[in-house]
Parts: structure tokens; sequence; C-alpha cells
């Protein structure tokens, strides 16, 4: 590159900085180069996707127009992801140092709430590690996407969470609702690591519904309303946790600064994303304006999870605890403790505590002993594949053992159906099935479904069992 194309770089530089904020621009540009330029076109290097994402939703018409005004000339402009651009935000993430290097501000610590984790001090990242146009909860340090298992009761949610960083601004807002216990909290945790992973400099605001209420309150008594629309105006990402505490009380003022901020926000293309215990047609005494902008965006629930989601989950508790519960004990608490995934947590917590203290195994009787279950009670393991198996068996007038054994006869299209059966009604993972029945590998489970699947389909005898199978188990009591 010769020093002349750099310099005319730098004049593309100029002119962005001059059509967007201050901090924006050394937000989104700070870390780009220009890696190649031809007769038509510019090739402009980025360090991750998510920058690449964002400088092209947000400020695609700044690049184009400077280039213009510089080269006198419309030249295609194309993005590039560069490595050592991400060593360079990588490096400075570690290192705990803003990228241009001087040394990072301390954020103002913000104030501890009863609400969530967020006072769990050993588990929040150490204040160096922050960056440093961050502000809000102390992140939790286990509250990570990749630790979130998602299922057929949390993948529409956890889409779009996934869409703020891979097409910002797809959705906007992003709603979730759900009841206690179900991850909001979590996956808002586990989007701010990300975004901030993957963009250091990004401006996030990540609070509880309550301390917007508190910090609003606060400026309005010190007649600092300016200040208070400064600091949530100017943010790329804004996350509230619990926004339904917005309409419990009297706030109808609060309620008015939330509109106009969130329409603030949303003109200028900044992601807002809110969590809440109901959908906003049912939080109490909401306004319909408010009301309507949530709707306006992607309003997903969260379900509770399903036996397969539940047992996922368990196992992933108890490898991020280090406990070594065997299968049958996992089960026993996902078959019995079916609503509330912190309740599932408290339940592994408590069988652990129950083994050091009485000094025995974790084994299924401590388990059920710990969870006051009756070992004959409808509720036990009622959902496992065992169980299942053992349902379809009866229904079809076989034997467990049958349904068993792998070699065709009698039993192939009852095992089939059942595979099809626990694929859909339960939602078990192919390696799941794969073990209850003892196959060598998933692959016979594909292909039990896809023939169980198409005899439903296309045989008419075949249907009327299937269906009359379907409302058997789910008769069972
Ligand atoms: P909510 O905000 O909906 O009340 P939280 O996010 O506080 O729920 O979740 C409660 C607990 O359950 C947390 O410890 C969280 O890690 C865990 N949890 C919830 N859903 C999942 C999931 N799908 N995968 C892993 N952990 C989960
Ligand atoms: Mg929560």
């Amino acid at each position: 590159m010769n020093s002349q194309t750099l310099e005319s770089w730098s004049s593309v530089l100029e002119k962005i900085q001059s059509q967007i904020p201050g901090e924006s621009f050394s937000t989104w540009f700070d870390n780009t180069s220009l890696e190649e330029i031809t007769e038509d076109k510019v090739v402009i290097g980025v360090p991750n996707r998510f920058v690449k994402t964002f400088i092209e939703s947000k400020f695609s018409e700044a690049v184009i127009s400077s280039i213009r005004k510089v080269f006198n000339k419309d030249l295609q402009v194309q993005y590039k992801i560069v490595q050592n651009l991400r060593n360079k935000v990588e490096q400075a993430l570690k290192d705990g140092v803003n990228l241009k290097g001087d040394t990072p501000p301390s954020l103002i610590e913000p104030k501890k709430t009863n609400y969530g984790q967020s006072s769990v001090k050993t588990d929040i990242i150490p204040h160096y590690h922050r960056p440093k146009n961050y502000y809000g909860l102390p992140l939790v340090n286990s509250y990570k996407l990749d630790n979130f298992v998602v299922g057929p009761s949390n993948r529409v949610a956890f889409s779009g969470i996934q869409s703020v960083l891979e097409s910002p601004g797809q959705y906007n807002p992003v709603f979730l609702y759900s009841g206690s216990g179900l991850g909001k909290t979590h996956m808002l945790h586990g989007l701010c690591h990300e975004l901030l992973t993957r963009n250091p400099n990004a401006k996030v605001i990540f609070i509880s519904c309550e301390e917007f209420i508190n910090d609003f309150i606060s400026h309005i008594r010190g007649s600092k309303m300016d200040d208070f629309r400064e600091k949530y105006r100017k943010v790329d990402v804004l996350l509230i946790d619990d926004i339904h505490f917005l309409g419990q009380g009297n706030k109808d003022q609060t309620q008015d600064e939330f509109f106009h901020t969130f329409d603030a926000l949303y003109n200028t293309s900044c992601q807002i994303i809110v969590s809440s215990d109901a959908h906003p047609k049912d939080i109490v005494s909401l306004k319909d304006k408010i009301q309507m902008r949530f709707i306006s965006g992607l309003v997903a629930a969260i379900e509770p999870p399903n036996f397969a989601t539940r047992s996922k989950i368990l196992k992933q508790k108890c490898k991020e605890k280090d406990y070594h519960f065997s299968k049958e004990v996992i089960e026993l608490i996902a078959s019995n403790i079916t609503t509330n995934v912190r309740e599932l947590e408290g339940a592994l917590v408590k069988i652990h505590a129950m083994s050091r203290f009485e000094n025995r195994e974790v084994s299924l009787e401590l388990a059920q002993q710990t969870l006051n279950i009756q070992k004959h009670s409808s509720v036990y393991t009622k959902n496992s594949p065992e169980a299942i198996i053992r349902s379809v068996a009866e229904f079809f007038n076989l034997s467990y053992e049958s349904m068993m054994l792998p070699k065709r006869g009698k039993n192939a299209i009852p095992r089939q159906l059942s595979m099809l059966v626990m694929r859909k009604l339960y939602s078990f993972s192919y390696q799941d099935i794969c073990d209850s029945f003892g196959c060598k590998s998933h692959a016979s489970v594909v292909h039990g479904e896809k023939c169980a699947l198409k005899a439903v389909e296309k045989e008419p005898s075949t249907k009327i069992v299937y269906q009359k199978l379907v409302d058997h188990l789910q008769a069972k009591p």
C-alpha cells in the first residue's frame, strides 16, 4: 500500500467520522483497515463478523459517500475479516486495556440490587476485564450462551438473541417472556458477554428495570434529566431485565420517559432487548403505546423445558459443578421437577449436600429420600425413555425385553413407532434414543424414525395405530 493510498484512506475515515457521533466512530472504526483498493472496489478489513454486520447495517451510507468524495467515483465496498485485527481485539480484552492503549477508566459499580445473581461475588467478571463502554449489572461469568441448553421450549427466544449478534437490528426490539427460573436473565448475561467479546468497545447498557426506574427518579430529583438522556440514548445496545416492573405502581412519568428513550434509540437503529414475566399485552398497567412498540419486534415466549431438555440441563450443570450423578438420578430429578430450571439446579445441590452430610454415595435411593419422592409415585420417571418404551410395549402387548431386540420381527414397527413418538412428542435427541435402545449408532434411530414417518403418512391403518398410541401415552397419569 503506498503512502498516497494510505493518506486517502485517512481522508475517508475523517469523512466518516464527520457523519457519525465521535464515540460510535471510535467504537466501530478504530479497528478497521484498508486491505485493498482496485479500479472498481475497496476492501475494508474488520476484526470479526459482528463488526462487519454492524457497519454494514448502520454506517453503510456514510462509508459509501465518504469513499465517493475522496476517490471521486463510486467504488464497490467489500468487507473482509482480518485475523490480526481480531487478535488485537482479543489481546486487548485479555490485558484489560482499551484499544487506544490508555488505562481503562474504572466503571461505576452499579448499586447492588436484591435481584438475580448479581451479588454472587465470586462469579462475576473481575473489574479489570470489564470493557470500557459497558455500564450495568456485573456480568455473571457462568451465564454464557455456550452453556445455555437449547431445546424446543426456548429455541425461538435463543434465535432472537443470536440474531442480535448475527444481524443486529433485524428484530428490534427482542422481547423475551416466561415464568420465573426459565433462563431469561442467563440469556441476557450471555448476550452481553458475547457482544463485548466480539467488540469490547461497543456501548452496552444492561440493567434491571428496577435500576432504570431508580436512576430515572434520582436524575429527576437532581434536575439532571439531560444527563439521563445523554446516558441512555447514546448506546449501541440496551438490555433491560424484568421490564414488567414498569407496569407496577404509579409509574406514569417513568413509562413516558421509557417510551421516549425507546423511540430515540429505535430511530437510530440501536438494538433493544428486554425480558419480562408476561407478554406485553398482559403486563398490568403498561401503556398501550409501549405495548405496541414491544409487539412490533420479536416477541418470544420461553416455555418450561421438556424431559429431554431438563435432562440435558441437569447434565450440563453437573459438569459445571463437577458432580458425578448417574443417569438414573438425573432422570429421577428430570421426571419430578418439571416447571422451573432454578429448582432443577436446587435439587442437584440438595442431593450433593445430603450425600456429603451423610457421607453416602449419590444413589437413586438417596436422591428419592432427599427430594421426598415415593418410589411408586405416578410421576416417578414417568417420561423417561425407559418408561415410554415400556408404555409402547404395553400398548402393543409386547414385553419391554422384546422391544429391546434389534432383529427384525413383530417388534419392528413398535420399535420404529417408539422412536417416532420419542422424537415428536418428547423431543429426545437421537443420541438419547440410541442409548435407550442400545443401538450401535444413532443412524439406526434416524432410519427407524424415517420408516415410521413414511408408514404413518402412506398407510391409513398405521396412521390410526400411531394416533391411538399417542392418545395412550398422553392419557397416562
Ligand atoms: P429467569 O430470569 O427466567 O427467572 P434465570 O436466567 O435466572 O431465569 O435462570 C435460573 C437458573 O436456571 C440459572 O442458574 C440459569 O443458569 C439456569 N437455566 C435456565 N435455563 C437454562 C438453560 N436452558 N440452560 C442452562 N441453564 C439454564
Ligand atoms: Mg431473571
